[in-house]
């Protein structure tokens, strides 16, 4: 795996705070955030004369698409539109993180636009209030692209003690951990926990419920304060589905379901018929569920064949988990634990609302 060579950390945190706390003169600091053409994140800083009151207010701007790989350079435009803001946990103060989609000058969505489909088939079937919750698992490097706190060259103990665990020796980097928790709760996204994972220096938070389009904006915008915390403290953060081969946990991005239907009283009827359905779409949802996911997903460390969809109550060996508690009551929701952690969160929902609801006519083509 390829590291970044020496730390890029050449910053003093002390000198920095004196310029962090200077008046800004009533202007506003807007970080614009995209997605690029290899399911990586973007980011350039736009000065504001006042505060946005909501998505709005923002303008629309552009950037080098031949830079990002979204567009050849002969044509290299691509306008970046605000969908989505939050306070800034780093900046303070009535700065924003804005989240954006990409679209290509002829006026239809870039490439790599996948949120602008999701959110039609949300928008489209609004009415069964669907809520997501994903499990976002990632693992910390040293600069060197080695698991952070790993023994140079070497490996730690066996997997067992490190799961939820506290301790010297047990956790590594929790400073990030921490701080990205806070940094998400600032920024008012949804974060709902955080745990130590099977592997050292392997995470997990989990974002949602949210409902619809939002989830996919929340989870990439945490995934975007999760890079610029770890900056900061000088690791890499890796999404890589496994990354370290052998007897490792690999990484996923279990993604939790429910309709309002299956919320309901007798919602079990409704969940075993989206089962059916997900069992006639396993391959359309295995190819939006990440790349290198096959490295991951051997049946092993509680991962599923990858050729295969089969569903279970409690099981975690299984695609997809009925939770113990939601089969007791006879509704609440599902777990599909195929999608791994690099997969994209607005293709992984658009996905499930496809195969749950069934697909949109085609979209007419501007003039
Ligand atoms: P696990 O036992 O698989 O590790 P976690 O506690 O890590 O489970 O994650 C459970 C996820 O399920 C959370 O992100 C939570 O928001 C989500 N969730 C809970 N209830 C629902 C629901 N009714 N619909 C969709 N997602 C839900
Ligand atoms: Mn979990
Ligand atoms: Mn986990
Ligand atoms: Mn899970």
């Amino acid at each position: 795996m390829a590291g970044v060579g020496e730390s890029t950390v050449v910053s003093n945190a002390t000198n920095l705070a004196k310029y962090m706390k200077l008046d800004q003169k009533g202007k506003v600091l807007a970080e614009y955030i995209w997605i690029d053409g290899t399911n990586g994140l973007r980011n350039k800083t736009k000065t504001l004369s006042k505060a946005p009151s909501s998505v709005d207010d923002l303008p629309e701007w552009n950037f080098d698409g031949s830079s990002t790989l979204q567009a050849p350079g002969d044509n290299s435009d691509v306008y970046i539109r605000p969908v989505a803001m939050f306070p800034d946990p780093i900046r303070l103060g009535e700065n924003v993180l804005v989240m954006c989609e990409t679209w290509d000058p002829d006026g239809t969505p870039n490439k790599f636009n996948y949120r602008h489909e999701a959110a039609r088939l949300m928008e489209a079937n609004a009415k069964h209030d669907i809520w997501f919750g994903l499990e976002q698992e990632y693992t910390l490097l040293g600069p060197d692209g080695w698991p952070y706190g790993w023994p140079k060259g070497g490996f730690p103990g066996p997997q067992g003690p490190y799961y939820c665990g506290v301790g010297t020796g047990r956790v590594y980097c929790r400073d990030i951990v921490e701080a990205h928790h806070k940094a998400c709760m600032y920024a008012g996204i949804e974060i709902s926990g955080t745990n130590a994972e099977v592997m050292p220096a392997q995470w997990e938070y989990q974002v949602g419920p949210c409902e619809g389009i939002d989830l996919g904006d929340h989870l990439w915008v945490s995934r975007w304060l999760l890079h610029r915390v770890a900056e900061e403290f000088g690791a890499v953060v890796t999404f890589q589905p496994k990354p370290i081969p052998g007897d490792w946990n690999g990484a996923g991005l279990h993604t939790n379901v429910s309709t309002k239907e299956m919320r309901e009283e007798g919602g079990m009827k409704h969940i075993e018929a989206a089962m059916k359905k997900l069992d006639g779409r396993h391959k359309e949802h295995m190819k939006v569920y990440g790349e290198g996911n096959e490295a991951r997903m051997t049946g092993a460390h509680e991962t599923s064949s990858i050729d295969k969809f089969t569903w279970g109550i409690a099981n975690r060996g299984s695609s997809v988990r009925i939770p113990r508690q939601c089969a007791k009551e006879g509704k609440g929701y599902f777990e599909d634990r195929r999608p791994a952690s690099n997969g994209d969160p607005y293709q992984i929902t658009g996905v499930m609302v496809e195969t749950m609801f069934g697909s949109l006519p085609e979209e007419p083509k501007p003039e």
